[in-house]
């Protein structure tokens, strides 16, 4: 499983780019993700295909480390949650700067985070990365951190709502997962209420409640 998540698992991200290549799964989760990715950026260079990756931060936690337990490897799961953050950022940072030198290749920044979006956009704004090139791509699910998505496709980024179908004794414990792991989400659903009521309170200072888009 370890190798599933932190190896690029080709074809298999659910998001496919306009250009023909390897679409793959970045989990930044275990250890060796940087090593990983730098490993598979130099693969894309020297085979000649296009590089493309979903970035996510990664699930099923809880499994890879009992699974270690289990079968007695050690642990590939970095050690904290910062640990974590720190290497998504490590990861993003470099396949960012590869976008710079190689405009066939594209990157979804798949999460939550205000803070690894906000990461994302500074650092395309140094790299002079610009949305409509339509390298960078933002992922979230449906009905979460819509505080999130919504500004960055007003502003022009694209933006992909990932929409969790099926049947519910699947969709729901799929999504209690996804809460779970999400603390971006607990937060993002607080941030959202504060935002929203700050939007009622500013419509009814001026007097104009129903919004009429031009
Ligand atoms: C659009 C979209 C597509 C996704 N597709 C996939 C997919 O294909 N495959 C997949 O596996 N996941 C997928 N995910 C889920 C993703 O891997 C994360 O679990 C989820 O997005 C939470 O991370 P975050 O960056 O949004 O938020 P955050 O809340 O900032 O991060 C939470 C994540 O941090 C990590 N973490 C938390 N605590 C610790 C700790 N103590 N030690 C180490 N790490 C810790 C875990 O990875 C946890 O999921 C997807 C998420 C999105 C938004």
């Amino acid at each position: 499983m370890a190798a599933g998540t932190s190896t690029w698992a080709s074809g298999d991200t659910g998001w496919r780019g306009p250009h023909p290549g390897r679409h793959q799964l970045l989990a930044p989760v275990p250890q060796d993700a940087y090593d990983n990715v730098t490993l598979d950026v130099e693969l894309a260079r020297r085979e000649g295909w296009c590089f493309g990756a979903k970035l996510v931060r990664g699930a099923y936690m809880a499994q890879e480390r009992t699974r270690a337990a289990e079968i007695g490897y050690e642990d590939p799961i970095n050690p904290t949650y910062e640990a974590t953050n720190a290497m998504y950022h490590r990861c993003l940072n470099y396949v960012l700067e590869e976008l710079k030198h190689n405009t066939k290749a594209k990157v979804m920044v798949a999460s939550h985070n205000e803070d690894t979006v906000r990461f994302t956009l500074r650092r395309m704004e140094e790299l002079g990365l610009y949305p409509a090139d339509r390298q960078v791509y933002f992922g979230q699910l449906l009905g979460m951190c819509d505080q999130i998505s919504f500004p960055l496709g007003q502003a022009g980024f694209p933006v992909y709502k990932y929409v969790p179908y099926g049947p519910v004794m699947e969709v729901l414990p799929y999504l209690s997962r996804r809460a779970l792991e999400n603390s971006g989400v607990v937060k993002g659903a607080w941030r959202e209420r504060q935002l929203l009521w700050q939007e009622l309170k500013r419509r009814l200072r001026t007097g104009r409640l129903c919004h009429r888009p031009a």
